[in-house]
C-alpha cells in the first residue's frame, strides 16, 4: 500500500497520521506542541511517533510515498522554513523540511495549513467538482486556500491566501499585523469573543455569543449580524478578485451553520459586482474531523502544482 505521512503542526498540538490514497486514516496520533523545547526536539518526537505508528501497523519504508506537512504561516515553502507564525514564536525561521530529513529519506511536501485544507476539500470534500474555488477558514483567525485553473495558488513563498488581513473596517482597531480593522480582527472567533466581552463587561466565548443571540439578546444579535455582514464583505472581495465557481467555508465559527451561510449568501447576492458572481454557491466544508491531517496527506497524494 502507498501511504502518505501527514503532519499538521498547530500552536497547541501537532497531529500525525498515515493516510492511504483514498484518504482513509489508517492511524493517527497527536503530540502536544511543547513550547519549552526547541522545534528540533519536537521533530525528534514526531519522528519517533511516526516510526512507532509504522511499526504498529506493519507499514514499511517501501510503503511510504512521502511526508506532507501543513503549518501555520507566515512560512517559506521555497526554503522549507516556518517563518513567523504568531502562535509558534519559538519556531520562527525554523527549517522544518531539513529537520525532518534528519530522520527520513522521503519526499517532503510543505504548505500553509489553509492551502493544504483547500486541497483536501478538492480531493475528498465540498469542492471535488470545482476547478476554481476558495476555501475560507473562520476560526481563531481567518485564512484561505485558493484553487484556480485546477491548481493550488500558492504564491512565490507559499503564503497566498492570507485573506484574514484584508482591511474591512479601518475604524475597528489595530490588528496583530499592525493594520487597522483586518477581516480577522472583526470577524474571527477571537474577534466575536473580544467584541462581546467589551459589550457585556464579562468574558464570553464566540459560542456563547451565538447562543445568547439565538435566545433573543438584542445586543448579541446585532453583533452577530454585523459579523455575518463582515464575512459577506470579505466573500464579495474574494469573488470580485478571483471569480471562483464556489466558496467553501470551514473552521470553528462555521459550525454555527445555516444562519451564517444564509446571511453571507444574502450579502453576496446583493453586492458581488458580476451578476453571475452574485449566485456563487457558498457551502460548508465537508471535512471536519482530521481535516488538517488529510490536507497534509493531500500534498502527497494529489498532484497540485
Ligand atoms: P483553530 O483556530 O485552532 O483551528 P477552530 O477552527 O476550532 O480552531 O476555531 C476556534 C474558534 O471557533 C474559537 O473562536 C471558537 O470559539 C469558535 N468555535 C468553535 N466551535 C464553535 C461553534 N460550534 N460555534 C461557534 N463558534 C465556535
Ligand atoms: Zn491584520
Amino acid at each position: 500500500m502507498n501511504y502518505a505521512i501527514g503532519i499538521d503542526i498547530g500552536g497547541t498540538k501537532t497531529a500525525i497520521g498515515l493516510i492511504d490514497p483514498t484518504g482513509h486514516v489508517l492511524a493517527k496520533t497527536a503530540l502536544p506542541t511543547d513550547h519549552t523545547v526547541s522545534p528540533h526536539v519536537m521533530v525528534d518526537r514526531m519522528a519517533a511517533a511516526i516510526k512507532q505508528m509504522m511499526a504498529e501497523h506493519q507499514v514499511t519504508e517501501a510503503d511510504i510515498l512521502g511526508i506532507g506537512v501543513g503549518a501555520p504561516g507566515p512560512l517559506n515553502t521555497q526554503k522549507g522554513e516556518i517563518t513567523a507564525p504568531p502562535n509558534l514564536k519559538g519556531w520562527w525561521n525554523f527549517p522544518i523540511v531539513e529537520s525532518l530529513k534528519r530522520h527520513f529519506d522521503y519526499k517532503v511536501a510543505f504548505e500553509n495549513d489553509a492551502t493544504a485544507a483547500a486541497l483536501a476539500e478538492k480531493w475528498l470534500g465540498a469542492a471535488k467538482d470545482a476547478e476554481h474555488f476558495v476555501f475560507i477558514t473562520i476560526s481563531t483567525g481567518i485564512g484561505a486556500g485558493i484553487f484556480s485553473h485546477g491548481k493550488l495558488l500558492t504564491g512565490v513563498t507559499g503564503n497566498a491566501g492570507d485573506v484574514g488581513h484584508f482591511v474591512i473596517d479601518p475604524a475597528a482597531g489595530t490588528c496583530v499585523c499592525g493594520q487597522e480593522g483586518c477581516w480577522e480582527y472583526v470577524a474571527s472567533g477571537t474577534a466575536i469573543a473580544r467584541q462581546a466581552t467589551d459589550i457585556l463587561g464579562r468574558e464570553v466565548t464566540s459560542k456563547e455569543v451565538f447562543a445568547l443571540a439565538a435566545e433573543g439578546d438584542q445586543e448579541m444579535k446585532a453583533l452577530v449580524d454585523k459579523v455575518f455582514r463582515y464575512i459577506g464583505v470579505g466573500c464579495v472581495t474574494l469573488i470580485n478578485t478571483l471569480d471562483p465557481e464556489k466558496l467553501v467555508i470551514g473552521g470553528g465559527v462555521s459550525q454555527i451553520g445555516e444562519p451564517l451561510f444564509a446571511a453571507v449568501r444574502d450579502y453576496v447576492s446583493k453586492h458581488a459586482l458580476n451578476p453571475s458572481g452574485r449566485n456563487t454557491p457558498i457551502v460548508p466544508a465537508a471535512l471536519l474531523q482530521d481535516a488538517g491531517l488529510i490536507g497534509a496527506a493531500a500534498l502527497i497524494h494529489v498532484d497540485y502544482k
